[in-house]
């Protein structure tokens, strides 16, 4: 290990374990709020593997927010091509089903149209992990607190109540001790930091296995539609009894296939018969993984967090797991900043694990809920689906028809994307009941607990963008209310706080109160239409030092 990174450091702030897209966000993050970080990964350098593809609405927020977002998308998908999803027999013969979705230029279209509050202010992005993840790496080792190393395992931790001791193994060397004030394991579902910690993940494991291949195939995207076959678009799920499904990825020259098949050399004949035609095309990796459904009993112990991956499996049905893990990212970052910095109260880092891992709770039960839709569309399968005959095509009709209802499940998750609120939260001050949480359905509210609801203040400047990186107290509908006890509040508290005039009607009618006091997560704290009665109350709660 070189001395510049580790020894110069006598202690950290954070030590990040894994750099998967979780750890680096959370390296970027911290790194912009000024917090000294070490990220260690045991690759010795990012792989071309295939894993996540798309960042959703709220990802690219939240990507947006930390001035990465045009980044993402100009290495990902261009923004012309459609995400439509397709069930066929094979590339070359027409679709069963067609479910077309806009493309990043067509949402972008959407979202521009419309100022109820119902749309995101970023859309979605299709980047692969393997292009995203040395994005992220080279956006984390340009920030002056922060470093990166690769090649370098975590084995062992200990802890006492004022830091943590890790013990590192680099590939090239000695084994090293590290000590940091918090460790924040993002190293994935094998995570060794919370088999350290003894947290066990509870839920259905290992439900399928499937082989996925990576595909070199420059040609395929140009040819589509190969003759009567489907358009361009994201997904083709072939209605075979192997639950294939094929990908494009964000360059439309590599593709990933999935399929339960017995031997790995089976991919490329698997390949062949989806696209249907002869192309060119290299077979670049085959893996095998399996499917599941899990949630870790704790994100934390003492001072050590974990995140992603490492505490919540999900079905890639629905693509709710590297997306919910940019989410623990940035809940956390904010808290361990405010914490490092003196201002935040022990409530703050305590809020972690309830915010986060009820959304980890309900994004796993909205896996199994799209996953169980697939389930159902494929169980309609028979052997004579490619026949010629009334009863070929009465199966073929009946598989389709259900997948029209079914595969929605999969890829019409809004709810689940951007509904999610943070009930019970330490550090919100809650109101009783609250909207119901809805997979399929998403209803801006500024219920406390949810995230502010994207308004437009013109065209091309949302509310969001007005709001900085402390607390932001909105004062909306030309209010008279006197906000100088909060602001004073929050001086003393030593928390980042400004005031945000905010004069325009469609964002007090979506948002229903004329004051609003957001966090730097964009997460509502409390809500009114008068100044709050007790504002050293209010940011003792939203500080962590006061339970409401
Ligand atoms: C086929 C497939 C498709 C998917 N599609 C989507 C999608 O479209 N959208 C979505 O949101 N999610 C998707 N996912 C899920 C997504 O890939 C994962 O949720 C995401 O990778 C989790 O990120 P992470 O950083 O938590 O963990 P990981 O990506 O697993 O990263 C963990 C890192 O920690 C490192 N590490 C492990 N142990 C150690 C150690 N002891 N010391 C140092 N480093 C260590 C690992 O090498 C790794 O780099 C998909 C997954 C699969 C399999």
């Amino acid at each position: 290990m070189t001395p510049d990174v580790l020894d110069v450091v006598d202690v950290l702030d954070v030590l990040i374990i894994g750099a998967g897209p979780v750890g680096l966000t959370l390296a970027v993050d911290l790194g912009r709020r000024g917090v000294r970080c070490l990220l260690v990964e045991r690759k010795p350098a990012p792989e071309f593997l295939p894993k996540m593809e798309r960042c959703n609405a709220r990802t690219m927020e939240i990507f947006r927010r930390m001035g990465v977002a045009d980044g993402v998308r100009a290495a990902g998908l261009r923004a012309d091509v459609p995400m439509d999803v397709f069930i066929v027999l094979a590339m070359n013969e027409p679709p069963l089903l067609h479910l077309p979705y806009p493309s990043v230029d067509e949402a972008r279209a959407q979202i521009a149209a419309v100022n109820d509050g119902s749309m995101p202010r970023e859309p979605y992005q299709l980047i692969s992990q393997y292009t995203l993840e040395p994005l992220l790496k080279a956006e984390a080792e340009s920030l002056p607190g922060v470093s990166v190393r690769y090649g370098c395992a975590f084995e062992s931790l200990t802890q006492d109540a004022d830091g943590v001791d890790a013990v590192l193994r680099p590939a090239d060397g000695a084994v090293s001790r590290v000590r940091a004030r918090y460790l924040v394991g993002c190293d994935g579902g094998g995570s060794t930091v919370r088999k350290q910690l003894g947290i066990a993940l509870r839920g259905e494991g290992d439900l399928m296995r499937l082989y996925q291949g990576l595909y070199h195939c420059p040609e395929l995207f140009d040819r589509i539609p190969i003759g009567p076959g489907p358009g361009h678009g994201r997904h083709y799920h072939v209605a075979d009894s192997q639950a294939t499904f094929l990908i494009m990825q964000d360059s439309t020259r590599h593709w990933t296939l999935h399929a339960v098949v017995d031997r790995p050399e089976d991919m490329a004949v698997q390949f062949e018969r989806t696209v249907g035609v002869p192309v060119r095309y290299e077979m670049l990796y085959v893996g095998e993984w399996k499917q599941n459904l899990l949630l870790a009993d704790a994100y934390r112990s003492g001072r050590v967090f974990l995140a992603g991956d490492a505490v919540h499996l999900v079905i890639p049905t629905g693509g709710l797991g590297m997306n919910t893990g940019v989410g623990d990212a940035v809940d956390l970052s904010w808290k361990l900043a405010a914490t490092l910095s003196g201002w935040g109260g022990s409530g703050l880092l305590d809020s972690y694990e309830i915010e986060r891992r009820q959304v980890g709770d309900r994004n796993v039960g909205a896996s199994r809920y799209a996953s169980l839709g697939r389930r159902k569309w494929r169980a309609q399968y028979k052997p004579d689906i490619r026949d010629a005959t009334l009863s070929g095509k009465t199966t073929r009709d009946n598989l389709a028809g259900v997948a029209n209802v079914e595969q929605r499940k999969t890829n019409e998750m809004i709810g689940a994307e951007l509904g999610y609120r943070y009930v019970g939260s330490p550090v919100v001050v809650d109101e009783p009941g609250g909207p119901e949480h809805l997979f399929r359905e998403y209803v801006p509210t500024t219920w406390p607990g949810a995230r502010l609801p994207h308004v437009w203040l013109e065209p091309g400047v949302s509310v969001h963008d007005r709001i900085g990186d402390g607390f932001t107290l909105l004062l909306l509908g030309g209010t008279a209310a006197d906000a100088a006890g909060a602001s004073r509040a929050f001086a003393d508290a030593r928390a980042p706080f400004s005031l945000l005039r905010i004069d325009s009607d469609a964002a007090r009618q979506v948002y229903g109160y004329d004051l609003i006091l957001v966090r730097p997560d964009l997460h509502v704290v409390w809500r009114g239409n008068r100044a709050p009665a007790d504002p050293v109350e209010l940011a003792a709660i939203a500080t962590g030092h006061r339970r409401p």
